[in-house]
């Protein structure tokens, strides 16, 4: 099946039929300045003081608060029902951070705010609430605040983010706790995702890995073997909190590979296969830096040209660097050759930070390309391919769309995919609230679609690596 297809119109447009040659990014992830008041050894961006100087990130130009609302104006042309994460460095140190989030909401954009977590206080938090902020994600990475401090080089910062947290709580604004794993946390994964339940009130818990970029190329990573333990280990996490708490693996695609062989009638592998995991990068996700330059992904340092020379559209369906990336089929080594390729392609920005190639294999993933074949063989009818010419136009019934605006954020996206590739590999050329309703039906998490528990559940996602 193709999911190159039609797409739906832009917001205001809703019943006309618009045909593109790829659909649209469904996270945003907008890096609004390099600024930052921690100095993480890890940070992809090189931001705040601690800077290492790379050439990839000399432009740390900021763009001005009137080119931001040509870029919310652009999101909001193209990509309507996207997430669009306010990130940074830390996007809360910029004094227009408020009046962006006004003009974005105004625009009818869902937005959450990627934040370390210090500068949240009730004050603040209770004015992002009241413009409409959707929610926000925080970073934790110990339970022990110095193991904490040391990583992001600030004393005090964790009990800063913790308190943040508890403030996010008593406010009732939604946010999720992100984990970068190594060796300061290894040993406690399953505690800490406890903790940001039980303790912070998350309902979403991603465990980030480490991506060589930025000041993370200079940082001892784990060994691919050590990688696939904490891949397993996190299988469990996720089943432990299954109807309590979302559980991810972020910048780790393979982690399909490590659900399939534990359970591959599983949902998530089903939604792997059905367009919603491995990396994202150019095919539902796009990243802009502080100076405009877009990127397929915030932690890849290539970049497809500048929002204020090109359209975002622009950029999206016709850069070569956009195009090449979803071609999946021409990736290298064992990437190129694996069953699992479509569900999930490897990291990208792993394999460009490690080997220069962009469409190199993952050199962290261990899997030998052939062995999980029976597997994805019974995958395979919801299969998607990446990266073709689109075979039908495509539209929307505004009583469809209003109710594609119930769903989650974090999953809306995933689901509007799923609806456009059913509707193309059933040659439905109108998507109407019984289309959807059907296609619920057949859901591996349908409850996810449904009018009622979709609105009750609304949440947040930081970002949409895999
Ligand atoms: S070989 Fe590449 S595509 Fe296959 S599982 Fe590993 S990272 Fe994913
Ligand atoms: S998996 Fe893809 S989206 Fe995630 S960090 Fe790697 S390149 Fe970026």
């Amino acid at each position: 099946m193709t999911i190159a297809s039609a797409v739906p119109a832009p917001r205001g447009d809703e019943g006309s039929a618009v045909d593109r040659t790829f659909a649209r990014p469904y996270v945003v992830s907008w890096n609004l300045t390099y600024r930052c008041n921690l100095a993480c050894e890890h940070c992809y961006l090189d931001a705040g003081p601690a800077k290492v100087s790379l050439p990839a990130f000399a432009d740390r130009s900021e763009l001005s608060t009137e080119q931001c609302y040509r870029v919310v104006d652009e999101i909001a042309a193209f990509a309507p029902e996207s997430v669009t994460i306010l990130t940074g460095g830390e996007p809360l140190l910029r004094r227009d951070i408020v009046e962006i989030v006004r003009y974005g909401v105004a625009k009818g954009l869902w937005i959450v705010v990627g934040t370390n977590g210090v500068k949240i206080t009730e004050n603040l938090a209770r004015i992002l609430q009241a413009e409409g902020v959707r929610g926000l994600a925080l970073s934790l990475d110990a339970l022990d605040p110095e193991r904490h401090d040391a990583f992001r080089r600030v004393r005090g910062a964790w009990e800063n983010t913790v308190e943040g947290a508890k403030i996010l709580s008593r406010v009732g604004l939604p946010f999720i706790v992100q984990t970068t794993v190594g060796a300061h946390n290894r040993s406690e994964l399953g505690a800490i995702a406890a903790f940001a339940h039980d303790e912070l009130g998350a309902r979403v818990w991603n465990l980030y890995f480490l991506v060589p970029s930025g000041r993370g190329a200079f940082v001892s990573d784990l060994e691919p073997a050590e990688y696939d333990q904490v891949l397993g280990e996190l299988a469990k996490i996720q089943r432990d909190w299954s109807s309590r708490m979302l559980v991810n693996a972020k910048c780790a695609p393979h982690f399909v590979r490590n659900l399939l062989q534990s359970d591959s009638a599983a949902p998530f592998p089903k939604s792997f296969a059905g367009g919603a995991g491995g990396c994202p990068a150019g095919t539902h996700y796009m990243g802009i830096r502080p100076n405009g330059d877009v990127t397929p992904c915030p932690y890849l340092p290539l970049f497809a040209g500048n929002l204020k020379e090109s359209g975002l559209g622009e950029l999206w369906n016709d850069s070569d660097l956009f195009q090449r990336i979803r071609r999946r089929t021409e990736l290298g080594g064992r990437c190129g050759e694996c069953e699992l390729n479509t569900m999930c392609g490897g990291c990208r920005a792993r394999a460009y930070g490690m080997t220069g190639d962009v469409m190199a294999e993952d050199p962290l993933c261990t899997h030998v390309p052939g062995t999980l074949q029976a597997a994805v063989d019974r995958l395979r009818p919801t299969a998607v391919e990446y990266g073709q010419p689109a075979t039908i136009t495509l539209s929307w019934e505004p009583e469809a769309r209003e109710r594609m605006q119930r769903i989650p954020a974090f999953v809306r996206g995933m689901v509007t995919r799923a609806v456009e590739s059913w509707c193309e590999k059933n040659e439905v050329a109108v998507v109407t609230a019984e289309v959807l309703e059907s296609i619920r039906a057949r859901m591996p998490t349908p409850k996810v679609f449904g009018a009622g528990a979709a609105a009750r559940t609304g949440s947040s996602s930081d970002s949409g690596d895999a």
